[in-house]
């Protein structure tokens, strides 16, 4: 080269196209702050290495039995701490989150058509389901949003946000709900998650977005490319203990996501790049899985996580964070009490049986409609169906043992039914 300057003009242009995205654009603080909070609180370390060694044992044990899997819904909290009108965002933009986040972690999205079909193999139907909570921790009715005005600049970077008594909003019980504070933040970050174990304190536990990238409508519409709520989606990966692709910290092929089938890669994704893009860590075929919600690919370029992906959030699911599962914050009829009074009402007669059951439903519950399901003890479902006050089943073609028919209108309403031959 014979001009220096534009030879060193062109050696830093070419080091920029090879530095992290994250330097100029808008980046996920998960990572950091977790690094951050280790460095304070060493005993983070310990938590961690127990909830991976029990992911891994959970997944080969999941893998040794072809267990039936069920849909489950967690309850989500949204507390709305904003500082200027705008970020007092709607019920209506706080909806189409929700929306996002089902579709998403169902593989119902409308983009998934766009998945080169190597990746479509892999992908997966997480089979977790996002409600706004419908009870609060008092057992009152809720619409699953809280509303704090606050006078704290960039609320989300302090210990504040988790605070009322401190310009924040206190969560939910952290066992039985998502939290997820829509609060401001600092220019470039997207948001941040707890990964399970990691939140120091406890009540910090949950998902921070700025109100510009949480959902589709009102002030997210204008936040191309982080426009389409899949700022929520990745931060919920984290939240159930997903890893970035590229690894824990900040790149390189020996950094790994402990996820089997995601392809190995150097560093975070940009843009959207064009199929199949290979790095240093994957030079062939397929190239790198930059359409993974854990990438930082543009939000219209996301499209899936993997099936390795999915047995790790239900091992956090299952593990860590298996107290949402019993939670009632979901449940669509009002006071949880309501739960034992419900039961009571219901008579199912002869229990054991060897054919028929009647099933009779009284007082106050006899006139609704009802939705039911029969699953054996490995949670293979053998019937639903809906009745108002009284119906006969026929189970003369089931086999001999236990079942559990369970309510739907209650979701921890079981009972347990005994066919003998
Ligand atoms: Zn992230």
């Amino acid at each position: 080269m014979k001009n220096p300057i534009l030879s060193s003009i062109i050696t830093f242009l070419i080091a920029l196209l090879f530095m992290p995205s994250f330097l100029f654009g808008q980046a996920c603080q998960t990572s950091h702050k977790r690094t951050a909070r280790i460095a304070q609180h060493p005993e983070i370390l310990e938590d961690m290495n127990q909830i991976n060694h029990f992911t891994e044992e959970w997944i080969s044990a999941q893998q040794m039995t072809a267990q039936v899997r069920e849909l489950v819904t967690v309850p989500v909290v949204v507390h709305v701490v904003w500082l200027e009108n705008d970020e007092n965002i709607s019920e209506a933009q706080i909806m189409s989150q929700i929306d996002v986040l089902n579709e998403d972690f169902r593989k119902l999205n409308a983009n998934f058509s766009t998945t080169p079909a190597a990746f479509q193999a892999i992908a997966a139907d997480v089979e977790i389901e996002f409600c706004l909570a419908s009870i609060d921790p008092n057992g009152n009715p809720t619409n699953g949003i809280t509303r704090t005005q606050t006078n704290i600049q960039e609320i989300g970077e302090t210990e504040s946000f988790y605070d009322s008594s401190a310009g924040g909003h206190d969560p939910w019980d952290n066992t039985q709900y998502i939290n997820i504070w829509v609060c401001n933040q600092e220019e470039g970050s997207l948001g941040f998650a707890t990964p399970p174990g990691t939140a120091f304190p406890e009540e910090s536990d949950g998902v921070v977005i700025p109100s510009v990238y949480f959902g589709t409508i009102g002030t997210a519409a204008n936040s191309v490319p982080n426009h389409l709520g899949r700022t929520a989606t990745h931060e919920m990966g984290h939240y159930f203990n997903l890893e970035h692709i590229w690894g824990p910290g900040d790149g390189g092929c020996n950094e790994d996501d402990f996820i089997a089938d995601t392809p190995s890669q150097e560093f975070e994704s940009g843009g959207c790049p064009n199929f199949p893009f290979t790095d240093g860590c994957t030079p062939n075929g397929n190239g790198i899985n930059f359409q993974n919600y854990l990438d930082y690919s543009d939000d219209d370029c996301m499209t899936m996580f993997t099936e390795g992906q999915k047995m790790r959030m239900l091992a956090a699911l299952n593990g860590p964070r298996a107290s949402l599962l019993t939670s009632n914050g979901c449940n669509a009829m009002v006071a949880t009490n309501d739960l034992n009074n419900f039961e009571n009402s219901v008579r199912i007669f002869p229990n054991p049986t060897n054919q028929l059951i009647t099933i009779t439903i009284e007082n106050t519950y006899a006139s609704q409609n009802l939705n039911w399901e029969l699953f054996d003890m490995v949670g293979k479902k053998y019937l639903e169906f809906s009745m108002t006050e009284k119906k006969e089943l026929n189970l003369s073609n089931l086999p001999e043992g236990v079942y559990y028919l369970s309510c739907l209108n209650f979701s921890k309403s079981v009972k347990k039914i005994v066919i003998t031959k």
